[in-house]
């Protein structure tokens, strides 16, 4: 079965639909991902079908979130053969991941995520990683930069930080506009993220991490002196081993983790 002809649906710019369209980069992905049976895989954002056939293929059970009710009618229709598809109709960056883990498996998240929300969906996504064993993501080259830029390169800030804390990243191949209709007017990349079962460095409060992080790079062109003047002091970076002149950029994913751990 292929997925739709891209005629039958107009593509809703509010929901972000680039639909991919050629079948080299969709076997790329689904290669990537390496979907085995049994597995429990999960597609956010199935669309049109394009990567849901080959990944239902392949693991012969897949469940997908879906928020275009008139994709949901479509999907139903072109997989009503296929019971080991289940489709929820819902927004994913409300949607309650842990439900959907029903034994001992980990689950695995694909998608060719909607531009318009992925940084924030994938904060929501960071929520369950110790239920998570990997994720593989269509994302905007820019943000997938930023997912895997290291200490001290121009993409790396908050989103790098607070994924890389729960995550080891990797950029796995980028693809261009004219995989997909309708084309979307920036380059596209494939990333990797894979849960660690411990994050490397233990922080005691996440909510503390994720305020100083945000307001470390709220000025990005100052220096922790200035820009956490307010969190932690110039002579208790210095004690902690932290040059207070350094930018925010400069700041490791351990680094920024000690800064918290220490504002108790
Ligand atoms: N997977 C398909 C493909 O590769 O051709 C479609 C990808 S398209 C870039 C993004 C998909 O995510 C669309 O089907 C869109 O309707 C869906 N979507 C957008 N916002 C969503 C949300 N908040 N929750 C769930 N799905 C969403």
């Amino acid at each position: 079965m292929s997925s739709l002809p891209s005629g039958t649906h107009k593509a809703r710019k509010r929901f972000g639909q680039n639909f991919l369209q050629n079948q080299m980069i969709i076997h790329q992905i689904v290669e990537a991902i390496c979907p085995k049976k049994n597995e429990h895989l999960i597609e956010i954002g199935p669309g049109q079908g394009a990567l849901t056939q080959p990944l239902l293929d392949a693991a012969e059970h897949l469940d997908v979130v879906e928020i275009d009710r008139d994709l949901v009618q479509q999907l139903k229709m072109q997989f009503a053969a296929k019971p080991g598809l289940k489709i929820y109709e819902g927004d994913a960056l409300k949607f309650d991941f842990s439900t959907l883990k029903k034994d001992e498996k980990p689950l695995r998240l694909v998608g060719n995520l909607p531009y318009n929300i992925s940084t924030p969906l994938l904060f929501h996504l960071l929520r369950f990683t110790p239920l998570i064993q990997d994720m593989h993501f269509m994302l905007q080259k820019e943000v997938a930069d930023r997912l895997t830029a290291q200490q001290s390169e121009k993409n790396y800030g908050r989103l790098s930080i607070m994924t890389q804390y729960h995550c080891a990243t990797e950029m796995m191949f980028y693809v261009g506009p004219e995989a997909f209709h309708p084309q979307p007017k920036v380059e596209s990349a494939i990333v990797r993220l894979i849960p660690y079962r411990k994050p490397p460095f233990h922080c005691v409060s996440l909510a503390r991490l994720e305020k100083i992080v945000c307001q470390a790079f709220s000025q990005r062109r100052k220096t922790l002196r200035k820009s956490l003047r307010h969190i932690i002091s110039a002579d208790e970076l210095i004690r902690l081993d932290i040059d207070p002149g350094l930018r925010p950029e400069n700041l490791s994913v351990k680094q920024f983790v000690i800064i918290a751990n220490s504002c108790t």
